[in-house]
């Protein structure tokens, strides 16, 4: 076995994931702080992980608590904002949030890098090391301490194992893939313009596999994206009639999980904006050039987007002994206690929680991660104080889909339908609950006027 000294350079990162053992013989990271101090540390800085740390900075401060946020990225987007990034109709770059600065703003430590497993018999964290992009190590590996461990680290979609879809279709897990597709998208604009006609099967063809929220609105969100960017001086062909947009959907109706008219008003908004829509059919395989439908049909296509189906990241399914579902979530408690284990908790879309009466695990949902990370500032000042746990309860306060500027519809708490303007403001105001939740309030409102303010002077879409 290899042995890890501290500051020991590039240390293959398939090595440390797949051994625990290893950082067992690296030293704990000082953490630099009053050892009384009760130390969180929270995996995962997405719409659960960084409310949470900002909420337990804010409301405890470096007196009461030692909170250190742990996140692979240096920027944190909110996740459901990720097909406008992938359609250009939102530059990342301005919605980020900067965890350094964040973090000294608002009482937690932020450490950048990619979790890999845990110690629980020693309350510790095993962080990989990271790299800059020519491969040179920035920080070696590390171990950090914790009192309270709480896992956030999200969900990536969920290929099935469908061959060639790891390989030629793109998901919108992160900003990075988001952006990733975006300049495919325009790179396919241009290369048809400068082809003047002379198009090849399945160019400007864009398959999204999976016809759940994000599938949907993304169909939408590219029906305009695309258009517009045409509309920029990219006049050699009729890209009105040779865009095409596909969803296929392996259930028998798009949007299984939200209420049928939602549903059904969605789908005859999409049949009129040329999208075609192809439920009861199961992709079998991807290819560099289209998908494979059953068993014969193939279906040439330039961009194929995969947002069939989640689970959560592999690494959790060894995370030293807890129990997790088929999709790797950790099983947690009515508390959002992970297993047995009184020190760890988990949250978002990485949890499986099933409360009592409820039957199936809470939605992967932005709210549940939103009213999670709130339900996580209460047990942890209990844990501080000596109580018992409280127990979370969760609220619906409904479902809403946007497609585009074309159109919103939605069912709020109680049953009531909306659509149209009112949920369209009603969707956007969800994010700016998010910001609020991270900000305050006086930045989320100062930075709504600034944005509105730009708005008016720069390009609606990214073209670069
Ligand atoms: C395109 C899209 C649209 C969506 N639209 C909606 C919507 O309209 N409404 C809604 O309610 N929900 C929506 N969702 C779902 C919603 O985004 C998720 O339910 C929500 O973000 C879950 O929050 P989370 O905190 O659990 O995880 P995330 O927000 O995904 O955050 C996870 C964080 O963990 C970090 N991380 C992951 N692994 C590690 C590791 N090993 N070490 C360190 N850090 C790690 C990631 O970098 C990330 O910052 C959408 C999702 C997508 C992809």
């Amino acid at each position: 076995m290899q042995i890890i000294t501290p500051g020991m350079r590039l240390v293959p990162e398939a090595v440390l994931a797949n051994d625990a053992a290893l950082f067992r013989t690296i030293p704990e990271t000082p953490s630099h702080v009053d050892t009384s101090l009760h130390r969180v540390v929270i995996v995962g800085g997405g719409a659960g992980g960084l409310e949470l740390a900002t909420r337990l900075g804010r409301k405890f401060g470096k007196r009461r608590l030692s909170v250190t946020l742990v996140d692979r990225n240096r920027t944190h987007i909110w996740k459901p904002l990720l097909h406008e990034v992938a359609s250009g109709a939102l530059n990342a770059s301005h919605d980020a949030v900067e965890y350094i600065a964040h973090a000294s703003r608002h009482g937690y430590r932020y450490r950048i890098g990619e979790v890999v497993g845990i110690d629980r018999a020693k309350r510790q964290v095993f962080v990989a090391p990271s790299f800059d992009d020519d491969g040179r190590q920035v920080i070696p590996p590390r171990v950090l301490g914790y009192d309270t461990l709480v896992m956030a680290v999200g969900s990536v979609s969920n290929d099935f194992g469908t061959p060639g879809a790891a390989r030629h279709a793109i998901s919108l897990d992160t900003a990075e893939q988001a952006a990733r597709f975006n300049k495919r998208m325009i790179d396919a604009c241009l290369r048809a313009n400068a082809q003047y006609e002379q198009l090849s099967p399945g160019q400007l063809h864009c398959v999204i596999v999976g016809a759940g929220a994000t599938g949907v609105e993304l169909a939408a969100e590219l029906h305009k994206s695309m258009r517009e960017i045409a509309s920029h001086n990219l006049d050699n062909i009729d890209f009105e009639r040779l865009i095409r947009i596909t969803i296929v959907e392996a259930g028998p109706r798009i949007l299984p999980a939200l209420p049928e008219h939602i549903a059904q008003a969605s789908a005859r908004l999409l049949v009129k904006l040329g999208v075609q829509i192809r439920c009861g059919i199961r992709v079998s395989e991807v290819r560099e050039d289209g998908i494979r439908l059953g068993e014969k049909l193939f279906v040439p296509a330039e961009l194929v987007v995969w947002a069939a189906g989640i689970k959560a990241p592999d690494f959790l399914k060894k995370l030293d002994g807890l129990e997790t579902d088929r999709i790797n979530r950790l099983v947690v408690d009515e508390t959002l206690q992970a297993g047995e284990d009184e020190n760890v908790f988990a949250i978002g879309d990485c949890a499986s929680c099933v409360l009592p009466g409820g039957g199936e695990p809470l939605p992967p949902r932005a709210q549940t991660a939103h009213q999670q990370a709130d339900h996580l500032v209460k047990v942890i000042a209990a844990r501080l104080e000596g109580r018992a746990a409280p127990a979370f309860r969760y609220r619906d306060y409904g479902s809403l889909v946007s497609l585009a500027d074309y159109d919103s519809f939605g069912r709020l708490i109680g049953g009531l339908k909306i659509e149209g303007v009112l949920a369209r403001l009603v969707y956007r105001s969800l994010y700016k609950l998010h910001l609020k939740a991270v900000h305050g309030l006086a930045k989320t409102t100062l930075d709504s006027i600034g944005e509105m303010v730009a708005r008016r002077t720069r390009s609606r879409i990214k073209l670069h």
